[in-house]
């Protein structure tokens, strides 16, 4: 299984092989195909197996075709337990997504709300945030996410171990009920396998 193999457009392939990956990882084998045939998936997969770019890559794929929202509204959210994770998924987003005219915004708590504010306003496609932060900016208005076409949830089983369920359900109330949802998470508990029949509809499963 090559990179090629996987249909992605040439402006993702190019990106990949700067850098200098060699062959998909199972996980990218396995996710990209399910994520390009829109279905919702629930993937076990630990840090360290290339899930970011498992999602990241089709994911973007999916972006390129045209949007009602043109940049006005985020179109992917992209949930993670911590601040480290949500600045690296975003930087992968950056990465792969560089020959492509999308918008990302990375969100977490800690920091000041005006920078991230002033990034939201000058337009987004996907957004890479923690649950608090970004309910904050729910409650400024700064971020609306009724245009939100994907869904993902990183690292669910810290998520539920962090306590942010209860974040994750107002999240997930505010965003349009027709989309592609998305969840990894390093183990297959009860709760896990609980939280992916609440929000998935259908899903292939996927191992590694
Ligand atoms: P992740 O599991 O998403 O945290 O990725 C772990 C590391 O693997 C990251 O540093 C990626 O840059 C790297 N990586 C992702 N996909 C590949 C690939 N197909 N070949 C080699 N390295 C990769």
């Amino acid at each position: 299984m090559q990179f090629t193999d996987l249909g992605l457009s040439a402006d993702i392939l190019r990106a990949v092989s700067e850098q200098g990956y060699d062959k998909p990882t199972p996980i990218q084998a396995h996710a990209i195909p399910v994520v390009l045939g829109g279905h919702d998936l629930m993937a076990a997969a630990q840090t360290g197996t290339g899930k970011t770019a498992g999602f990241t890559l089709p994911v973007l794929q999916l972006l390129s075709t045209p949007s009602t929202a043109a940049h006005t509204k985020p179109r992917v959210l992209v949930l993670t337990p911590t601040r480290e994770l949500a600045a690296q998924v975003e930087d992968s987003v950056r990465t792969y997504g560089k020959y492509l005219p999308l918008k990302s915004v990375v969100i977490y708590g800690g920091v000041g709300m005006a920078p991230q504010t002033k990034a939201l306003r000058s337009g987004v496609d996907i957004i890479v945030a923690t649950p608090g932060r970004l309910l904050d900016h729910v409650g400024e208005r700064t971020v609306d996410l009724s245009s939100v076409e994907i869904f993902i949830l990183d690292e669910a089983d810290r998520m539920l171990d962090m306590g942010f369920i209860h974040d994750i359900r107002r999240i997930v109330a505010l965003l349009p009920k027709k989309k592609q949802t998305l969840m990894f998470s390093a183990t297959f508990s009860d709760e896990i396998r609980v939280l992916a029949s609440t929000y998935l509809h259908n899903p292939q499963q996927i191992e590694v």
